[in-house]
């Protein structure tokens, strides 16, 4: 990039006029002086107008400034403006000895071209030279005159003089020099700003574009939740979310929760969520309404500046409506396959029952292989049971204000037959009661499910306790046992569908693996979640469901 140099003020006036403007504007301060010398000369020393010198310095002084304005320097080959002040010593020469004695001091005129060449930017060496000997030839006239009548003074004042000249000449080179100077490293940091400057911008480019790119929808924004960067795919969830008119106290974003028909109270939608300075992952939204309504699902980390505070927040949404739909899809088939199931089923274990009420009269043989036919149709049936379970258990959730120290005794009560017959000792520490937001439908089947677990997977007897911790916000079971516990990676492993850890099945209990995956859900359908942790030395269990105490607050 070429060096720019950026004038202000009066050489920001100066580079916007032509060369003839330019030249004559130099010129006119010496014309001008002259001007007024030539005013006052009648009155102040009228015997001046004798002198043909004088006369002709004047003349040659007002012709050189004519000359200024109308030479098309422009169009002249090397611009031979440098003339003007060189015969300007010549002017000034004419004019000094014209008037001398009267006026000796007119010689400090040279100063004018003096500064002009200097400041020209022509030559040094030839600058100098010019603003010694223009000088000299102004005060050789008059000492030629005293000839050989010279004093060591008037040497002298003819040698000093010029050597001022060249002094000023001098201090305008260094001057100038200097202002060079400081203008190149003006241009140089300029240029290295431009250069940052571009730079950033195509970084910047480049971010967006790959953003752009990417089918996920990112924000970044500050602490008062203004975008800082965000790309297309979150314009366009911004734009479904965009109510077309505002809810009272809702703002102006249709953003929904879990049921895809309450508004998330402002404090609770993403981009609230992460200036607060909240960081989590798969919070699942619904953006915007009707047939447009969109699943959208949200993670945040929070922005922290290098002495550790909250700037803000980078908010990622991914589109997963294809993904929910498949899931409800998927869902539905199962509820209705297992419907399907229940029916020829039950049919079934009811005629084999009625077959074995009359046992003793049956065949030994055939009595066998009925107790054989009604065990597995009972356990299909369970099965059934359970796979219809899991699939509604996140559709149908209605949680209410319940206290859950009496589902607790409920499943106590239910559970202590199967847990003597095991010989287990079944005990519960809970306060009561124990407020929580909960269906109590739901949230006791989770319970008899944990409980039942527990017994089951203590082949050897022991004890199973059932205690509870509460905060202002949320309320925790903890169903505890002393059986064949669970090893580190399965204990997040038997919450999917299906699992079955080495050790239940080595020990051939019975199970399908979907106890806990419905258990999850229900619990999830509340807002809370649940977690399992291996007892010490990898004896027993310990399930921890966590569920609110006060639901959200009501939409408008
Ligand atoms: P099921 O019990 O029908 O197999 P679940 O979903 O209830 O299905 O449990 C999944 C798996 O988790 C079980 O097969 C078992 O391996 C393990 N599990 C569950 N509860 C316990 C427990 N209390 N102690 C040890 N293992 C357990």
């Amino acid at each position: 990039m070429a060096e720019r140099v950026f004038p202000r003020g009066p050489a920001r006036l100066f580079q916007r006029l032509g060369p003839r403007s330019q030249v004559a504007l130099c010129q006119l301060p010496l014309t001008l002086i002259v001007a007024a010398l030539a005013v006052a000369t009648p009155y102040a020393w009228p015997t001046l107008l004798n002198s043909p010198l004088f006369l002709a310095g004047i003349l040659l002084s007002g012709a050189l400034f004519l000359g200024c304005l109308l030479v098309p320097w422009e169009r002249l080959m090397h611009r031979p403006y440098l003339l003007i002040p060189i015969l300007d010593f010549v002017a000034i020469g004419l004019l000094r000895n014209g008037a001398a004695p009267l006026l000796p001091g007119l010689a400090v005129l040279a100063v004018f071209p003096v500064i002009w060449l200097s400041a020209s930017g022509m030559l040094t060496r030839i600058s100098l030279v010019l603003s010694f000997f223009g000088p000299l030839l102004i005060m050789v006239p008059s000492l030629a005159a005293r000839f050989p009548n010279l004093t060591a003074s008037d040497v002298t004042t003819t040698v000093l003089f010029p050597l001022m000249m060249l002094a000023v000449s001098l201090a305008i080179r260094f001057a100038s020099v200097h202002v060079r100077l400081q203008q190149r490293e003006l241009a140089e940091k300029d240029r290295e700003l431009r250069k940052l400057l571009r730079e950033s911008r195509e970084r910047e480019k480049l971010l967006l574009t790959v953003l752009d790119a990417t089918d996920v929808g990112i924000a970044a924004v500050d602490r008062s939740g203004h975008f800082l960067v965000s790309n297309n795919r979150q314009r366009n969830f911004r734009q479904a979310t965009r109510a077309d008119d505002a809810v009272p106290g809702q703002g102006h974003q249709l953003i929904f929760g879990q049921d895809r028909r309450t508004l998330l109270p402002p404090e609770k939608r993403p981009i609230s969520r992460a200036i607060a300075g909240e960081s989590f992952a798969d919070y699942l939204v619904w953006a915007g309404e009707g047939p447009e309504q969109r699943a959208v699902s949200t993670a945040a980390r929070p922005l922290v500046s290098e002495d550790g505070q909250l700037t803000g927040a980078v908010v990622v949404y991914s589109d997963v409506t294809g993904w929910v739909e498949a899931l409800a899809a998927n869902q539905e088939l199962v509820s209705n396959v297992t419907h399907e199931f229940k029916t020829p089923l039950n049919s079934i274990i009811g005629n084999v029952d009625l077959v074995l009420d009359d046992v003793a009269a049956l065949p030994p043989p055939v009595a066998k292989r009925l107790l054989v036919v009604q065990r597995n149709a009972e356990r299909l049936l369970a099965l059934v049971a359970d796979l219809s379970a899991s699939a509604s258990a996140a559709l149908n959730v209605h949680p209410k204000r319940t206290d859950l120290a009496s589902l607790v005794e409920t499943s106590i009560g239910s559970a202590q037959a199967q847990a003597e017959h095991a010989n287990i000792v079944l005990t519960a520490d809970v306060p009561s009661p124990l407020w929580a937001y909960a269906d109590p439908l739901r949230i006791g089947q989770a319970l008899d499910n944990l409980v039942s677990n527990a017994i089951k997977y203590s082949p050897d007897g022991g004890s199973i306790s059932i205690s509870a911790q509460s905060t202002k916000e949320w309320v925790q079971l903890s169903v505890s046992d002393t059986g064949m516990g669970i090893s580190g990676e399965d204990t997040t492993r038997v919450f999917n569908r299906f699992y079955r850890t080495e050790s239940a099945k080595g020990a051939a209990i019975a199970g399908a693996g979907l106890g806990l995956s419905i258990t999850k859900m229900i619990v999830e359908g509340h807002g809370g979640n649940i977690t399992c942790a291996s007892g010490q030395g990898g004896q027993g269990s310990t399930f921890t469901l966590t569920l609110p105490v006060e639901g959200p607050p009501p939409s408008f």
